[in-house]
């Protein structure tokens, strides 16, 4: 039942892309003549779904975030010097319905683009990721059922079939999420807590949320704001109050409720006697992506603690 992975011949970049299906098995040269005659593109074109859902589906509750932290601070490990730069393999599974692009297909020139945004706004972080690999997969179920909402085992299944490497390796699957939020990641803690758990790791994101697409609010950064989950920050509005830890950052400012993208980029304050207005700058708030453009200094620490201490570490036993 599960797709055989036939790795492709080209490379494109530091990319290889593959091409698995049970109906169709084809080479990188015939995946391209075949997607050619297609007939379909992505970018410029009418027919593109509505804005998608401005919601992230990434969750942690307020006494779990405490606990997590909790943990964290007793087994948090510097960064050392030698771990000045962090450099992360990146596998991209395009799961798809067909090769039209409301089927899922992403071009490989999309899929690098993406990541070099992604590298872009990581780029004050010192951490880097490298295109090791893209997969198209062809499993129809996959694509519109593999997720949370709809389809927990699915996810399972999708990801236990398909995903590479283990806590160091960052898993990209874009899939339909059809009525879902645009994207949800794992936190890096949560990789050993159980078996599902390892398998979860990674990113899925909504397949339309694409560098050039219709979406006048999300063209891109969404993979940004997940990833920045993957390497531990939590939402700016974590907790909702203005009051507790919040995101546990020290200089990003309380924030009762996330940003609308119908807001702009304009200044709001909803937690009017703390200092600061929203951070509506940053990548983990909701705000709009032409407004989402930075991490904090407190949330570059904290991302690179947390992967000092779970995804980066070579003496990892836990
Ligand atoms: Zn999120």
């Amino acid at each position: 039942m599960l797709p055989t992975n036939f790795v492709g011949l080209l490379s494109l970049c530091l990319a290889t892309t593959a091409w698995a299906s049970p109906a169709f098995h084809f080479s990188s040269l015939n995946r391209n003549e075949a997607h050619s005659n297609s007939g379909s593109t992505h970018r410029g074109s009418d027919d593109l779904p509505d804005d998608p859902s401005d919601d992230c589906g990434t969750d942690i509750s307020v006494d779990d975030a405490h606990k997590e932290e909790k943990r964290f601070r007793t087994m948090r490990r510097p960064h050392r010097a030698d771990e000045e730069h962090f450099t992360f393999q990146l596998h991209y599974h395009n799961v798809v319905a067909n090769t039209s692009f409301e089927g899922g297909w992403l071009d490989d020139e999309v899929i690098q683009t993406m990541v070099d945004n992604l590298n872009a706004d990581f780029s004050s972080t010192g951490v880097n990721f490298e295109l090791a690999e893209i997969n198209h997969w062809s499993e129809e179920n996959w694509f519109f059922n593999a997720n949370k909402t709809e389809g927990l085992d699915l996810e399972v299944e999708m990801k236990e079939s398909t995903r590479v490497g283990g806590r160091d390796t960052l898993n990209v699957w874009t899939i339909q999420l059809p009525n879902g939020p645009a994207g949800y990641a794992a936190f890096p803690w949560n990789f050993d807590k159980t078996d599902q758990d390892s398998i979860r790791d990674g990113v899925i994101l909504k397949y339309s949320i694409i560098p050039g697409g219709r979406s006048k609010t999300r063209f891109g950064r969404t993979l940004t704001h997940e990833v920045g989950h993957w390497v531990g920050l939590y939402h700016t509005f974590q907790g909702k109050s203005c009051s507790g830890e919040g995101d546990f950052v020290d200089d990003t400012p309380m924030q009762l409720a996330p940003t609308s993208t119908k807001n702009g980029c304009t200044a709001i304050d909803t937690c009017g006697n703390d200092p600061g207005d929203d951070p509506i700058f940053n990548f983990m708030d909701y705000s709009s992506d032409e407004c989402r453009s930075e991490f904090t200094p407190g949330q570059i620490e904290k991302i690179r603690q947390e992967l000092a201490t779970y995804r980066y570490n070579e003496e990892e036993q836990r």
